[in-house]
């Protein structure tokens, strides 16, 4: 039955993973995966997971099956996270699925159920899955002009004209902050004009939040998803929870949809429908982990310290990094990338050039020169910028 089954091109991310894995080299660098490292390398269990999970193993007495839309702790604790209280509850709908991709998948599942084959609006670089992601849904993807490539910055006037063409029935897809893989995220200013757009537009926001608190801080950095919250009558929303708790696989992800007044327990059934027949229940380990955090005060405290020390370390990093780049490269170009947020940015070279950096220097990149800055210790910015500076010359 399958005999002619073409193999399909492994993945990029996983490829270069194996190659990092296979070399031999003691300074090989890895700015890669999309994981956070520590000072030594390690992507650590968060101190208050441990403890969650101490707790979890003590006092849970069941693992029967729970509801389709998973642990309502998690849903409710998560709503606050994300929402902040921006809109009340009673728009609110949400289910858990296994980690933000899953979430990202059936929001396109829900989309396609009332628009089949509906455009999705997407920042023209972007997380590499959503493609996929979107087109398994039978939804069509359309890119926006999203990244100044000269200026390391926000193509604000090419992205406002573009997204200007969205059409009600439409839905235009935005990453809630650290944006993947550019780091170049909206200003408080051009969220409100993205809301003044979507009103005026009809076209549905779609905000992808798989990096909160490693911006500016968790409230700061749902800003955005917030305000449009408040402001817009239908809010689309996929949240992960693998890097701001360290969860990764656990797979603790949600999908979640601000409606109108009235229209939550409809909208609350069709999640629920979506998970029953996609995986049925969403797990729930990593889930509880996320809501005993978020539900203890103490708890929550020593999640809160580390996650800051985590955002501390990749902002360094990055100071590290887009300081050593200006000062090699002698270009203003390569200093952008300290303005930019999150884990990621997009090193302007080319994919010859990011071959050669793998190959003669054991610096390791995505094949579009996305950098995650948590892999390196900032002792290395100057043999990084170096070899950087001396691959573009
Ligand atoms: N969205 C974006 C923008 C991401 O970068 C990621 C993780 N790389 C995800 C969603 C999904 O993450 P996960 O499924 O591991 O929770």
């Amino acid at each position: 039955m399958f005999e002619t089954l073409p193999a399909p091109k492994l993945d990029g991310i996983i490829g270069l993973m194996q190659a990092f894995a296979a070399d031999t080299r003691a300074d090989k660098i890895d700015l890669g995966v999309g994981v956070y490292r520590d000072a030594q390398g390690r992507t650590p269990i968060m101190r208050a997971v441990k403890q969650a999970e101490a707790r979890i193993l003590e006092q849970q007495d069941s693992k029967s099956y729970l509801s389709l839309a998973g642990d309502a702790a998690f849903l409710t604790t998560m709503e606050a996270l994300l929402l902040g209280g921006a809109v009340p509850s009673a728009r609110v709908a949400a289910v858990g699925t296994p980690g933000g991709t899953a979430a990202v998948r059936q929001i396109c599942e829900l989309i396609a159920k009332v628009r089949p084959g509906a455009t999705v609006w997407v920042s023209a670089q972007t997380w590499p899955n959503h493609g996929p992601l979107i087109a398994a849904a039978g939804l069509k993807a359309r890119p926006y002009r999203y990244l100044d490539a000269e200026a390391g910055a926000l193509d604000r006037a090419g992205m406002f004209a573009d997204l200007g063409a969205a059409q009600a029935g439409e839905v235009v897809l935005l990453h809630g902050c650290c944006h993947n893989p550019t780091g170049v995220d909206l200003s408080p200013q051009d969220w409100a004009e993205m809301g003044a757009l979507l009103e005026r537009t009809g076209a549905v926001p779609f905000v992808d939040m798989a990096y909160q608190g490693f911006g500016d801080g968790l409230d700061a950095d749902a800003g955005g998803l917030r305000h449009l919250a408040a402001r817009l009558p239908e809010v689309l929303i996929a949240a992960s929870c693998s890097k701001n708790f360290g969860l990764y696989r656990d797979r603790v992800g949600i999908a979640m949809v601000v409606v109108p007044e009235g229209q939550r327990d409809a909208m609350a059934a069709t999640l629920a429908g979506l998970n029953r027949q996609s995986f049925a229940f969403p797990p729930d380990h990593g889930g509880r982990v996320v809501s005993t955090i978020l539900g203890d005060p103490m708890l929550r405290a020593v999640w809160l310290e580390e996650l800051d020390e985590m955002r501390a370390r990749v902002q360094t990093n990055r100071r590290a990094l887009a300081e050593a780049l200006r000062d090699a490269s002698g270009s203003d170009r390569m200093g952008a990338v300290a303005a930019q947020q999150g884990m990621f940015s997009i090193l302007p070279l080319s994919e010859a050039q990011v071959t050669k950096l793998r190959e003669d220097d054991g610096i390791y990149m995505l094949w579009d020169g996305r950098v995650n800055m948590a892999g390196m210790d900032p002792s290395r910015a100057g043999d990084v910028a170096r070899a950087v500076a001396e691959v573009m010359r």
